[in-house]
């Protein structure tokens, strides 16, 4: 994906070459100039043909940027959280701004890793672009949802099945599915206007949750002897493949209720129960034995700093409220089997790992540095503000490409040595700095 974005933005490379000299780099720097400029080629070595991006239209970090051409491309890498790094409550953190834009000009690869969402990845980016004032790519973006595409992909493809998915806004939830090409997306608000009866604590007559009507009529256990599934009942119900926690949940009581509903089902037909449910003579008791759609959660952070003065809760805690239910519900013979993606899970540092490389490919192809060892990284800079999310995910991650993960933590964030922030084993950062001027420089200045 990124690959072809990158050759894309080349074609447009017209502008007059430039002297990458240390006075042309960017004022106030991070770290020293002089570190940088003797590892630049001079405008004689540039190879010929190379020519510098200019003008104020280019998408930061989608581009390779000929004019800063290093004699030997710098071959680290950074991944910055997004809330609590880059930004606080909407607003830029100081110097984070100038941090990206120097990286950028200087092609050094950089990825956002956050665990937010909510939104499409096109629209985040721009709205991430106006509140840090500058103009940002998808090309490496990486929302906690993002790698559920991935999902579309494959033998086992759920773009033509059945998802449910929730979030704090179920309609937005539902676009960014279908946006993203999941074809057939429900709601639990589709459930509950098909049949209030399904959480009785709210009135139908002032629920004013938008939703759809479901393309399956629902199980109904009430013209049907008994919920249990048996080989009679038609196949022709709401049948759910997939169940989707895009970002934190607003409606916990209904979204716990239905999910888990589809939990306890025959195969994902709402609103029957398994017989294989507590069935001591099954592997983990029956539970989650029987078909049950698989349960995706994006983001585990138990809670994020806002506006507030202590931290919030995030989709972690829902994870864990929706987990103590299930708890309860087994008796404690099982617990809820669930895949978690987003930091500090691996495949998000995988997923991350591999944009960095494609990134890294293009610099070293466009400047004439092309090899088999052309996308390997040597280090990438984890820099975030969450013990448990960022610097816990990237110690605990195993690069297949030999790539070392480096974590820094920053104080602008969720993080607090006041609050008795112990940082022990998996959460101890590598460095712990101010704020992400301060990541950046200390990286630079460990790899140079
Ligand atoms: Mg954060």
């Amino acid at each position: 994906m990124a690959a072809s974005v990158y050759r894309a933005s080349l074609r447009g490379l017209t502008a007059p070459l430039s002297s990458p000299t240390a006075a042309a780099l960017t004022p106030g720097l991070p770290f020293s100039a002089a570190s940088i400029a003797g590892r630049l080629w001079t405008s004689d070595e540039l190879p010929k043909g190379r020519r510098r991006v200019t003008g104020s239209t280019r998408r930061l970090s989608s581009e390779v940027h000929v004019g800063r051409t290093w004699r030997e491309p710098p071959s680290f890498a950074f991944a910055f959280d997004i809330d609590g790094v880059l930004l606080h409550v909407a607003k830029p953190i100081p110097g984070a701004p100038e941090v990206l834009r120097f990286l950028d000009d200087n092609n050094i690869p950089f990825i956002l890793l956050t665990n937010g969402g909510g939104k499409h990845e096109t629209e985040r980016v721009r709205d991430l672009g106006e509140k840090l004032g500058v103009q940002l790519s998808t090309d490496n973006f990486v929302q906690s949802h993002t790698p559920f595409r991935e999902l579309l992909e494959g033998p086992d493809s759920l773009r033509d099945k059945m998802v449910l998915v929730t979030g704090s806004d179920y309609e937005k939830c539902r676009a960014i599915f279908h946006e993203y090409g999941f074809r057939n997306v429900i709601t639990p608000a589709d459930i509950y206007a098909a049949d209030p009866t399904i959480f009785p604590f709210q009135s139908p007559s002032s629920y004013t949750t938008p939703s759809q009507p479901l393309p399956r009529p629902l199980f109904n256990g009430n013209t049907h002897p008994s919920p249990i599934f048996t080989p009679t009942h038609p196949s022709s119900h709401l049948k759910v493949d997939a169940i989707f926690v895009l970002n934190d949940p607003r409606d916990w009581a209904l979204d716990i209720q239905v999910i888990t509903d589809l939990l306890l089902s025959h195969a994902g037909y709402a609103g029957t129960y398994s017989p294989r449910n507590n069935d001591p003579s099954s592997p983990n008791a029956g539970w989650q034995r029987d078909g049950q759609p698989p349960l995706y959660f994006s983001n585990a952070d138990l809670l994020w700093s806002a506006g507030y003065h202590l931290p919030r809760f995030g989709q972690g805690a829902f994870q864990a409220a929706l987990a103590g239910i299930w708890r309860r519900i087994t008796g404690g013979k099982a617990e809820l089997e669930r895949v978690r993606i987003g930091k500090p899970y691996g495949e998000t540092y995988r997923f991350a790992e591999r944009v960095l490389g494609r990134h890294r490919s293009e610099v070293l192809r466009v400047m004439g540095h092309p090899g088999s060892a052309a996308g390997k990284l040597r280090t990438v800079y984890m820099v975030g503000d969450n013990p448990e999310s960022d610097i816990a995910g990237a110690n605990g991650y195993s690069s297949g490409e030999g790539t070392e993960w480096v974590s820094v933590l920053v104080r602008t964030g969720v993080w607090s040595e006041a609050r008795g922030g112990g940082l022990e084993g998996v959460y101890k950062p590598r460095e712990v700095v101010d704020d992400v001027a301060a990541a950046v420089s200390w990286g630079a200045e460990v790899s140079l």
